[in-house]
């Protein structure tokens, strides 16, 4: 198996490829290494290879690695499903949280990042059910704009609306395109209907689809398999 540093070499020549041939610019892509069920040496790795951005998408193996790692200026993403129980744990940790379904979760998270005082507001993502599938979390298409509206009727100065997240169809090409496609339209609709200053991110794409996630316009890949290998 290839080294964690050339497997992000080859992928950011990848990325950037794909971005140039799809008429965009490679800097407006971030990559996100998903580094769920790998260990803190792994990670360690891919800091020293340059990689700053890192998904969990558990609360408990996030906690296993990001405090050890507190010297770096890593950037961390929850990418999975919060229980609104758990938002006190995201201040501190993460910088983002890309699967907000619920205005309870949003009212906790808000509260939560009140109570730390952190100087940055979380920047929070609209996860989507775009494909209806009944094994994912998100919100589906029609309920997303009814949705915002709920958010913006609330006080919750500590969270910064940045966009949407999807999860392609698995095995799919087609209609992973157009849940990539569909996402998008959605967000340029929101940005028309509602005043969100920095609502401008849609976070799509993972080790198989993420070619397709770019071109479809993805600001943020989420990607493991890629970068680490085969999970266990
Ligand atoms: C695991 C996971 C990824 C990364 O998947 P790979 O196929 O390993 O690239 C991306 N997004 C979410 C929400 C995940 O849970």
């Amino acid at each position: 198996m290839k080294s964690i540093h050339a497997n992000l070499a080859e992928l950011r020549l990848q990325i950037r490829d794909i971005a140039v041939r799809a008429g965009r610019a490679p800097e407006d892509i971030r990559l996100v290494a998903v580094s769920k069920t790998r260990t803190l040496e792994e990670v360690e790795q891919a800091i020293a290879a340059g990689q700053r951005d890192f998904g969990e998408n558990t609360m408990q193996d996030a906690l296993t690695k990001i405090p050890a790692l507190h010297a770096t200026d890593a950037v961390w993403h929850f990418i999975g499903h919060l229980q609104s129980k758990k938002a006190k744990q995201i201040p501190g940790h993460f910088g983002w949280v890309h699967s907000v379904d619920s205005v309870k979760l949003a009212q906790k998270l808000s509260a939560a990042m009140s109570d730390s005082s952190l100087p940055q507001p979380l920047n929070c993502l609209i996860q989507v059910n775009v494909s209806k599938d009944p094994s994912k979390s998100g919100l589906d298409t029609e309920k997303v704009a009814p949705f915002i509206d709920q958010l913006l009727e609330q006080d919750l100065p500590c969270l910064n609306w940045r966009g949407l997240m999807t999860i392609g169809v698995q095995g799919d090409e087609t209609r992973t395109r157009v849940a990539f496609a569909v996402l998008r339209g959605m967000l340029e609709r929101c940005q028309q209907t509602f005043s969100l200053t920095h609502f401008d991110q849609l976070s799509m794409g993972m080790s198989n689809d993420y070619p397709i996630a770019i071109e479809e316009g993805s600001t943020i890949v989420r990607i493991g398999t890629a970068i680490f290998g085969e999970r266990a």
